[in-house]
């Protein structure tokens, strides 16, 4: 067994070309884990930094980018083949000077093919974890060769393990350490820990190895799931998602033969009670955590069109923001309790017909109400006489749970704006 402590990456800014040698030395401190089956979390909420974390819209696949304020950065697949300039463009666009840790979940095509382009940039990587399954297929083998092209071997993850890029705590769930021997079910599971918030990366596996990580006690609590196999009907499972509890669901998922995301499966999320979130429908989706409270953001939307890369809007970015909530304010819960929205675009708003609601189902319909730019307004759930900064519910029954609730914001045509959670 192994005891090793968990060693925080260190950043180094050497370019790639000069980093050869000492890439090496340091993809061995990322990977020392500590002993398999203790699950240590920081004891402590350090540092109110924030992470993002976002689905890059590759159509048919998944990848994922997380980055750390003290910029760290892992990316988990790469989307198919043909994604990879994709998501190579996005993340010299988001500045990204160094990946920490690029992870395989799983051998498919629409999860390592983009890999290929990663590790053909000039991005330098400095270590490379897989599920430690053999490799069988041209484009698994590609990616191998042009990973010890680089000069790096991939490290297996195993659940158990555990390892720090940054502030980023990463807890390995999947694959077991006897493995299910079936390529999607031994798919990398990642629970990614940003002091409260959590999130959970679940690859392509099935309700069958689902099945097998609740068994097995792992935790998998997470605020935000990554839902498995593109929402397939074989995965994300009652019990699953009863133990999961998300409040957001983000489906990674385009045009495809197999009914991905099956309509069973949009049922179960929604009977959890998850917001569902598709790239398809949206774009890259972006989540923000400060290690307490999480948000969303979209952002642009990037296709790659054969010898054309297009980058343009799916819709307009997000502008209006659940900022804060008055969950437990001094007194009573219904004189004090409010939600406050504010306006970060250049343009004033319209809220009419919008809709607040939390986890429970209660909604609020905002009046004919602007809200213009750089303004805030607050909902208090009390009664009283709307003005300009102050809208009133006209509530006698508290709204917003101590213990833990969600705010989200619907504009007049149904669609999600913005979520707002706390623990
Ligand atoms: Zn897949």
């Amino acid at each position: 067994m192994r005891s090793e402590k968990v060693q925080p990456i260190k950043k180094h800014t050497l370019p790639y070309n000069q980093a050869g040698k000492q890439r090496r030395a340091l993809t061995l401190s990322v990977l020392l884990f500590v002993a398999a089956g203790a699950f240590l979390i920081p004891a402590v909420a350090q540092s109110a930094s924030q992470v993002r974390v976002a689905f890059i819209n590759v159509g048919q696949g998944d990848s994922i980018w997380i980055h750390s304020e003290d910029q760290h950065d892992i990316l988990i697949d790469g989307g198919r083949l043909s994604a990879g300039p994709t998501v190579v463009a996005y993340l010299q666009d988001q500045n990204v000077d160094d990946i920490d840790l690029l992870v395989i979940s799983h051998g498919d095509a629409d999860h390592s093919g983009g890999l290929i382009a990663i590790l053909r940039s000039n991005l330098p990587i400095e270590a490379v974890a897989d599920n430690g399954r053999p490799c069988t297929t041209t484009i698994c083998q590609t990616l191998t060769a042009e990973t010890i092209r680089r000069g790096l071997t991939p490290t297996p993850l195993v659940a158990g393990q555990n390892l720090n890029v940054g502030e980023i705590h990463l807890q390995i769930l999947n694959p077991q350490p006897t493995p299910k021997g079936d390529d999607n079910d031994d798919s990398v599971v990642i629970r990614v820990m940003h002091e409260q918030i959590a999130f959970l990366f679940t690859g392509d596996i099935s309700i069958t190895a689902e099945a097998t990580l609740v068994a097995n006690g792992l935790p998998l609590q997470a605020q935000v799931l990554k839902v498995a196999h593109h929402g397939s009907k074989y995965s994300t499972g009652e019990n699953f998602l009863a133990t999961v509890q998300p409040a957001i669901a983000v489906i990674s998922v385009g045009d495809n033969s197999y009914g991905h995301p099956a309509p069973e499966t949009l049922e179960r999320l929604a009977a959890s009670g998850a917001q569902i979130l598709r790239t398809d429908q949206m774009g890259t989706l972006v989540l923000y955590s400060d290690g307490n409270v999480f948000w969303t953001a979209q952002t642009t939307h990037t296709v790659f069109l054969p010898l054309i890369l297009r980058e343009f809007p799916s819709s307009p970015p997000l502008q209006v923001r659940i900022t804060h909530i008055e969950y437990d304010p001094p007194g009573d819960d219904v004189q004090g309790e409010y939600v406050e929205i504010k306006n970060e675009g250049g343009s004033a708003q319209s809220l009419k017909d919008w809709i607040l609601s939390d986890k429970a189902g209660n909604t609020y319909i905002f009046p004919d109400f602007w809200l213009g730019s750089g303004q805030t307004v607050r909902v208090w759930i009390k009664a009283g006489v709307d003005d300009h900064q102050n809208l009133y519910w006209g509530r006698n029954q508290a709204v917003w749970n101590n213990d833990g609730d969600c705010a989200y914001l619907k504009d007049s045509e149904g669609v999600l704006q913005s979520t707002y959670c706390y623990p």
